[in-house]
């Protein structure tokens, strides 16, 4: 059997230089996977030392190893040897920070009780120089009991050291020793110990027996019986009154035994210097020059998303259009060219059209949390957003999602608490993005524009209007966040650490590395759903596509275009031939004039019922017949079955309404400031299908689906993307229904309450 290769797992507070120190062990011999159920990422990499070879395994960073979610239980499992599909690992590698050491060696002592050998790289050894600690590395690792090499990962420096290390204990693994609890304490965990098997690990029962409401207690519960709480809380009961209650007792002892860990290893300066980071804290976290520069830079963020991505989607687009074009022009019609020009191109197309976005918005938070300002911003922020429940953190995610919910759903990433991360990432759809944007100003331009003798206020009214539908968003967000904490995400609020880290100039590496891995990500993991979707609403808006004279409706639409196109050609040669002889001063022949106007008859005629056969397809089409048969559903708010359907094609990606209803209106596809003059007109043209003299389209009419847009998640994407980021089907299908039902709650109120307000019922 050959054998294995071993296995390190990293540990380590956040920020203390972990992913760093993955990359320069690893190098590009790197992936990311997930474990099923939860929502962390975890790294593996292998590391080549002389001939030797090391597997590693990047751990998501935590303070602590007491687990209260899933998620946290994670490097617990794994180091235990208890996650499936992964071996145990034959070494610990724990990173810590030089400059707070005592914090960081809290985390190192829990390890300790995992029963594996542990490495201790000291981390950001130029920062404690530069703060003037003087730390004796050698007295601290004989104190410990463990090799500490001191490290500077940022820049390379120790690694040849700690490789050094790290093969030396996989060769020849070391018992450790760490802080010993009270007697009483070990006492009660022997007893505690008798009631479970005897293969339950000893940290687990230490866990259970310390944390209170603790994802351990849920865990061994459920295994071994309800009556498990009883005995707990007995045990914590007699520790209590014998002075060793929990939790206290875990941080007294833990770090009374750092204490004497460090006493002797470490000295300190008499006074700290102040150093640049103190002084530009002292105006970038002042209550109001901080917080004018947090606006300034997020007005950065975001006109950077929303502005400078805008030439790269259209490339986008322009791109798609091309392609599709060309391959209309090569394939002959019929289902196959249909589903790659219509199907397939648009499908992969938007999924690319995101891609800008989320490059330039991952860059951007690299960018800030990579200076170090970002801990700033969420300091600032943080009073602002926790009265909704919220965390300083939240104000990236909601403010791109402005632009577009799906990077900013996922740059919820920086939100290390899990409950604030899924309320913000369950409420940034409600924020307005820029893709409602054509279906408000198509419908506030047909129907709101003031006439030449308004007053004031019908002048002001379609700015007004825009600025309710945005305050929608701005007002639910929280209020939703609030009630969800409160309810679905209810739960302990852990003492919220605020780590300010130095100030430093930006790694460019590390920026584009961030931004490369979201993108990449994003294609991955989201571009098949949303493909797939795609795909389907393609299908159900082409089949079964039969005219009622049994024709297809696509080769009677090709036929007339070929026809109009023809006549064209033949109008164009008849006018330059009457120009031609206009200007050589001869009589044109009255017929010639006459012939003209036919032909000019013919194109419109040939364009107008290619237009109508195409509206009248997709009324046929089978999302057209849901459509119909969900017509009374829809009436309530005011909407026939035409606005309905257009509605529901636009579920996938509500960019498609202004298209979808220019087909369905009659008046073909477009984009451009003339076709949507156009289509304005024939909005508001339009009648109810079986009662010519009523208006479709009133203005509460307009209303009603304006805030159905506001608030319903209409968009596959954003979805996928929070099935992704919360690795659950659950959550996306609970936002799914919460904004849908919103919405028509939301347009019925409108559309009735308009209607008798304007007495138009
Ligand atoms: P993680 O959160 O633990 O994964 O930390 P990162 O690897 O993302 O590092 C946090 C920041 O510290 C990054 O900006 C690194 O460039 C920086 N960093 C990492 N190691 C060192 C070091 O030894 N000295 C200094 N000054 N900065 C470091
Ligand atoms: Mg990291």
């Amino acid at each position: 059997m050959a054998e294995q290769i071993p296995l390190v797992a990293l540990v380590g507070n956040p920020n203390t230089g972990k992913t760093t120190l993955f990359n320069s062990l690893a190098g590009m011999n790197q992936r990311v996977g997930n474990y099923p159920g939860v929502t962390i990422e975890t790294k593996k990499g292998r590391l080549h030392h002389g001939n030797e070879v090391i597997d590693l395994l990047d751990l998501p960073g935590t303070y602590s190893l007491a687990p209260r979610s899933p998620d946290e239980m994670v490097a617990v499992e794994v180091i235990l040897g208890h996650k499936e599909g992964e071996r145990r690992p034959d070494a610990v590698l724990v990173i810590v920070d030089a400059s707070n050491l005592e914090r960081n060696l809290y985390l190192t002592t829990q390890v300790l009780e995992l029963g594996v050998p542990v490495v201790v790289a000291l981390n950001m050894i130029d920062v404690a120089t530069h703060q003037g600690l003087k730390i004796d590395v050698q007295a601290l690792s004989r104190k410990l009991g463990l090799p500490v090499i001191p490290i500077q990962a940022n820049k390379g420096r120790g690694i040849e050291e700690l490789k050094n290390a790290l093969s030396q204990v996989l060769r020849k693994p070391a018992s450790v020793a760490g802080p010993v609890f009270p007697p009483d304490f070990e006492q009660e965990l022997d007893q505690l110990a008798k009631h479970l098997p005897a293969d339950e690990p000893r940290f687990l029962v230490r866990r259970l027996l310390l944390d209170v409401g603790g994802y351990t207690e849920e865990l061994l519960t459920q295994k071994h019986g309800k009556n498990l709480q009883e005995v707990v809380k007995a045990a914590r009961q007699r520790l209590h009154a014998a002075g060793h209650g929990v939790p206290a007792v875990e941080a007294r002892t833990r770090y009374g035994w750092i204490r004497q860990v460090t006493a002797g290893s470490i000295q300190r300066p008499a006074q700290r210097p102040v150093t640049w980071t103190d002084r530009i804290d002292k105006v970038l976290t002042h209550w109001f020059c901080g917080t004018l520069v947090f606006f300034a830079v997020m007005f950065l963020v975001f006109q950077a998303i929303f502005t400078g991505a805008q030439p790269l989607m259209d490339a986008i687009k322009a791109g798609q259009g091309w392609l599709a074009d060309a391959v209309r022009e090569i394939m002959a019609p019929g289902p196959l060219r249909s589903l790659i020009a219509d199907g397939v191109i648009n499908g992969v197309g938007s999924v690319i059209v995101f891609l800008p976005q989320i490059l330039i918005l991952f860059a951007f938070v690299a960018l800030l949390e990579d200076c170090g300002y970002m801990a700033r911003a969420a300091f600032l922020m943080d009073r602002l957003m926790s009265r909704a429940g919220l965390n300083g953190k939240s104000f990236i995610p909601l403010l791109s999602s402005l632009a577009c919910a799906v990077p900013g759903i996922m740059s919820a990433r920086v939100i290390e608490n899990r409950r604030d991360r899924f309320a913000t990432i369950l409420v940034a759809p409600l924020m307005s993005c820029s893709a409602r944007l054509p279906v408000y100003s198509l419908l506030i331009a047909a129907f709101l524009q003031p006439g030449p003798d308004a007053t004031l206020l019908q002048m002001m009214t379609p700015g007004l209007t825009l600025l309710a539908l945005y305050m929608i968003g701005f007002i639910l967000a929280p209020l939703i966040a609030f009630f969800l904490k409160s309810s679905l995400l209810r739960g302990e609020t852990p003492v919220f650490v605020m780590e300010m880290p130095l100030y430093k100039l930006p790694s460019i590496t590390h920026i584009l590395r961030r931004a490369l891995e979201a993108g990449w990500m994003f294609i991955y993991r989201a571009g098949t759903l949303i493909f797939c979707c795609m795909i389907l609403v393609w299908a159900l808006l082409y089949f079964p596509g039969y005219h009622p004279s049994g024709e297809r409706y696509e080769e009677m639409i090709v036929g007339l275009e070929k026809l109009a196109e023809t006549q064209k050609g033949a109008l164009e040669d008849l006018s330059g031939k009457i120009e031609e002889m206009e200007e050589a001063k001869q009589e044109v022949p009255g017929e010639l004039y006459f012939e003209k106007h036919q032909l000019e008859d013919q194109v419109d005629d040939a364009e107008a019922s290619a237009r109508k056969l195409a509206a009248e397809w997709k009324g046929q089409s089978y999302l057209g017949r849901l459509g119909k048969f969900m017509e009374p559903a829809v009436r309530p708010l005011g909407w026939d079955w035409r606005i309905g359907m257009a509605a529901l094609a636009s579920f996938p990606a509500r960019e498609v309404m202004v298209g979808t209803l220019g087909i369905i209106f009659g008046e073909g596809e477009g984009d451009d400031e003339a076709f949507q003059q156009q289509l304005g007109d024939a909005l508001r043209e339009a009648t109810w299908d079986q009662q010519p003299h009523r208006k479709l389209f009133t203005f509460p009419v307009a209303l009603s689906i304006m805030v159905f847009f506001a608030l319903c998640c209409q968009c596959v994407s954003t979805l996928a993307v929070i099935q992704r980021e919360t690795q659950s089907w659950w959550w996306p299908t609970f936002t799914f229904f919460y904004m849908t039902a919103l919405a028509y709650v939301g347009a019925l109120l409108t559309y009735q309450v308009g209607s008798w307000l304007t007495g138009a019922y």
